[in-house]
């Protein structure tokens, strides 16, 4: 059966952002789409020089070859005694392609004796929708401090060294609900359903 529903294509392949996308946009009168469940579409390289940037470009590139809404979000981690490093590179800190683990292993050997008062950081990400007739952004912010050693097995990135001090815990140690009512993904989420539940309701 052909679905009548308004579709979202979610203009990324990390799992882990797709799995706190679907949860904060649970409930939507939309169906979400990946850009895998659409066949072979070309990856979009990341080369701007900012957040805003990336996701526009993914997000504006996916809409065009699909002919769908689509949804981007770029990320990055501002750590303060680092002169907000690494930033707009934070997937690519510890160089091309490096793993998770390898990106938070030069994270903390570039913190090495800066106490922890000093450690401030923040998560910034922005989302962008984008179709034929344009596009709309959002962000979202989420203070917290850099830790010497990882805490926790759940979320992704560098989730287990960042210490939210409000909750005493890194997301890592939270759920994913949890980790969405607080974080820089979920506040930009919770930004961005509005702006959905606005076209939904004008029927576009
Ligand atoms: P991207 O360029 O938006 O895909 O993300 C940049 C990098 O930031 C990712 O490779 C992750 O290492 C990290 N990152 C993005 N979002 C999060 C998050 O919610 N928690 C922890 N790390 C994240």
């Amino acid at each position: 059966m052909i679905s009548a529903r308004p579709r979202l294509l979610l203009a990324t392949r990390n799992l882990d952002k797709i799995e706190e996308i679907r949860e904060a946009l649970a409930g939507l009168e939309i169906d979400l789409l990946t850009v895998d469940e659409l066949g072979p579409l070309p990856e979009v390289i990341e080369d701007q020089e900012t957040l805003l940037g990336n996701a526009v470009k993914k997000a504006a590139t996916l809409a065009s070859l699909s002919g769908l809404l689509a949804l981007a979000d770029d990320t990055g981690l501002e750590v303060d005694a680092l002169n907000g490093a690494p930033g707009v590179y934070s997937s690519r800190y510890s160089g091309e392609g490096a793993t998770y683990a390898e990106n938070v292993a030069k994270l903390l050997s570039d913190l090495v004796g800066v106490p922890s008062s000093e450690r401030t950081a923040r998560f910034r990400c922005v989302i962008a929708i984008a179709d034929a007739r344009g596009v709309e952004t959002v962000d979202g912010v989420c203070e917290g401090y850099i830790l010497d050693v990882p805490r926790g097995s759940g979320g992704f990135g560098y989730d287990p060294v960042f210490l939210v001090p409000e909750s005493g815990k890194t997301f890592a140690e939270l759920t994913l609900a949890e980790k969405n009512r607080i974080s820089h993904r979920g506040r930009a989420l919770a930004r961005m359903r509005v702006v959905l539940e606005k076209r939904l309701e004008r029927g576009s």
